[in-house]
């Protein structure tokens, strides 16, 4: 099975796409940690990618592209993967698209998981990080049994800079004007499975295995 997810920052996408990726024993892939990866192991595709980062510019879509289908090509994508955050734009798609019908393949479903603008501004800004250990709590889903108090070390809970709420709007604006045309781009292949992120981490799991189990491949 080949999934592509998409959804806007604070929708739960990296949890779902770690909890799918466990329940059909495909691999997770994330262009951050491709590169990442492929940076680290100082290989010639990645010495390229870096000299891009450092100054401070975007990897041009045909180097991620390299990246991308050399890791596509190893052996543990074989039995399938769920990209996340690949492509973003549409010539990235187009690009994929290309790879992909080199190798014969094809994507399953674009899972795009959908929640209102407002309801991610509640979610983004009721996020803390303990200044102590780094853990991570959502006063929404599972506040602190104290008040402004990390319950593992007793630390001060803090908002980060990029939870303030200017910054997620500023990030919501990029990701729509970003990610619209991509939605309809897949939208005309007939890929796209519009899944409601307002429930649970396990209401909105099921909710995507149920539109898998209906729509091919489970
Ligand atoms: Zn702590």
């Amino acid at each position: 099975m080949r999934l592509i997810f998409i959804g806007p920052p604070g929708v739960g996408k990296g949890t779902q796409a770690k909890l799918v990726k466990e329940y059909f024993g495909i691999v997770h892939l994330s262009t951050g940690d491709i590169l990442r990866e492929e940076i680290s192991q100082v290989s010639p595709l990645g010495i390229k990618a870096k000299s891009y980062i450092d100054k401070g510019h975007l990897v041009p879509d045909n180097e991620l592209l390299n990246i991308m289908s050399k890791r596509l090509n190893k052996e543990d994508a074989k039995k399938g993967y769920l990209l996340d955050g690949y492509p973003r734009t549409i010539p990235q798609a187009e690009g994929l698209d290309n790879f992909l019908d080199k190798m014969n393949h094809n994507i399953n479903a674009v899972v795009s998981i959908e929640l209102d603008d407002e309801s991610i501004i509640k979610r983004l800004s009721s996020r803390r990080s303990c200044e102590g250990c780094g853990n991570i709590t959502n006063l929404l889903f599972n506040p602190p049994k104290i008040e402004g108090t990390c319950d593992n070390c007793n630390g001060r809970l803090l908002q980060r800079s990029d939870d303030g709420k200017k910054v997620i709007i500023e990030r919501l604006v990029v990701y729509n004007k970003q990610t619209a045309p991509l939605l309809k781009y897949y939208y005309k292949k007939e890929l796209i499975m519009r899944i409601d992120g307002s429930g649970n981490i396990d209401n909105v799991l099921q909710l995507i295995l149920k539109a898998l189990r209906e729509l091919c491949c489970v």
